[in-house]
């Protein structure tokens, strides 16, 4: 991931990365404090090291099959649709982890990627 986030700032000419944002579900499974404890080790010595970590939690959001309503889920314990009670409806959102943004600064001015 910080070989991905590097590269891309490489290529836009960037001098030093200012912010990453990633977005994480809430199913993904990824903590947010481990993970920003774990971007600490791996940033540094990288260009990425001080760069702000943004994290975005999505929450879980599925569509039942049984009655077509797509809900957000208040938790994950339960994995039933909130309208009609039918068990395990279709996740489609809630396992991603993406970056969703980088920020760097070039030699002219900082400029948002
Ligand atoms: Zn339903």
């Amino acid at each position: 991931m910080v070989e991905s986030v590097r590269a891309s700032a490489e290529a836009a000419g960037a001098r030093a990365i200012t912010r990453v944002t990633l977005r994480i579900g809430a199913l993904s499974g990824v903590v947010e404090h481990a993970l920003r404890f774990g971007y600490e080790i791996v940033t540094r010595d990288t260009p990425l090291a001080g760069a702000a970590l943004e994290i975005v939690t999505l929450p879980a959001v599925v569509a039942c099959a049984s009655c077509g309503t797509t809900s957000t889920l208040d938790g994950i314990q339960n994995l039933t649709c909130p309208a009609c009670g039918a068990p395990a409806p279709r996740l489609i959102q809630g396992k991603e982890l993406e970056i969703s943004g980088i920020e760097i600064e070039v030699d002219e001015q900082p400029l948002a990627a």
